[in-house]
């Protein structure tokens, strides 16, 4: 049967080119195309973008985003053995897929994207954290990518997206929401993978803000919220005791009761907290 873009189906090119799924590359394939079209299009209007994608694999993704009419895909994929199955796409969009071979998390990416960026991945579980957590934390802002699409487990998910005095409300949800509004766009089980991981998995939308969205030092919101909920059933006051003495006159000082506990305090207290520390 044809695909959509002419190319093999997926499950042809695994087998051609040997791919047999490796966890510790946290892979698990999208293979329906029809799916990463839809994840492609989650994304938003993508002619005239550059698109980044982590991790190819296969290149279903890539070729969703390449059908979907993104100016420019740049894909670092870490698994050698992915690269002619990606060799092929690139020929058959001449110009338009740009493929890295290496880590992720140590090249330098920005040189090979020109404005407007997007983001967009199907990510490894093992690395996908560190990656969102490096794309929140450029020193200057509004970062070079205008959205970020991405899939994690849905529990990962559900973590970036939380509200105050829920389960999953915590550092992830503090810094996302901090300088990008954040939101679900998908829930996907586990069987739309191969192999089917044990959990489900959510595509998360996050987009950058012009600045954020209540003033204060990157660096120091991110040390408070990991003191204020590594121990988040303790009151405020015991859990941020390392600050020194003063804390729980500052925590006064800017409306939180020093026997509040994290997850009972918005984004606005826990800026007003990091300006008040300094
Ligand atoms: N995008 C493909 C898809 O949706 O079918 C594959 C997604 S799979 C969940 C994750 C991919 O990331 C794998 O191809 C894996 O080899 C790659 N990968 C894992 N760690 C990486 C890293 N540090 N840098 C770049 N790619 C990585």
């Amino acid at each position: 049967m044809g695909t959509i873009d002419g190319l093999p189906p997926l499950r042809e090119v695994i087998r051609a080119h040997e791919l047999v799924a490796k966890k510790q590359l946290g892979q698990n394939f999208l293979l329906d195309l029809n799916l990463t079209a839809k994840i492609a299009r989650s994304a938003g209007d993508l002619t005239g973008c550059d698109v980044l994608e982590v991790g190819p694999g296969p290149g279903g993704l890539t070729r969703g985003l390449l059908a979907e009419g993104a100016r420019r895909v740049v894909a670092v994929e870490k698994d050698a053995r992915a690269l002619p199955a990606l060799e092929e796409i690139a020929a058959a969009y001449p110009g338009r897929l740009e493929v890295l071979h290496g880590d992720a998390l140590e090249l330098d990416l920005a040189a090979h994207l020109a404005p407007p960026v997007k983001i967009v991945a199907n990510l490894p579980y093992n690395v996908g954290t560190e990656l969102l957590i490096r794309w929140l934390s450029p020193p200057a802002w509004p970062p070079i990518w205008s959205s970020l699409t991405l899939m994690f487990q849905k529990e990962v998910a559900e973590r970036i997206v939380a509200r105050p005095r829920t389960g999953h409300y915590g550092r992830l949800a503090l810094l996302a929401q901090w300088r990008c509004d954040a939101r679900i766009v998908m829930t996907l089980p586990p069987e739309a993978f191969t192999p089917a991981p044990k959990v489900h998995s959510a595509v998360v939308q996050l987009t950058a803000l012009p600045a954020p969205r209540f003033p204060c030092d990157f660096a120091v919101l991110q040390r408070i919220t990991a003191m204020a909920f590594n121990q988040r059933r303790k009151m405020l006051r015991s859990s941020l005791k390392a600050l020194g003495p003063g804390i729980e006159a500052k925590l006064e000082a800017v409306g939180i009761p020093p026997t509040a506990r994290a997850e009972e305090i918005g984004l606005e207290a826990f800026c007003a907290l990091a300006r008040c520390i300094g």
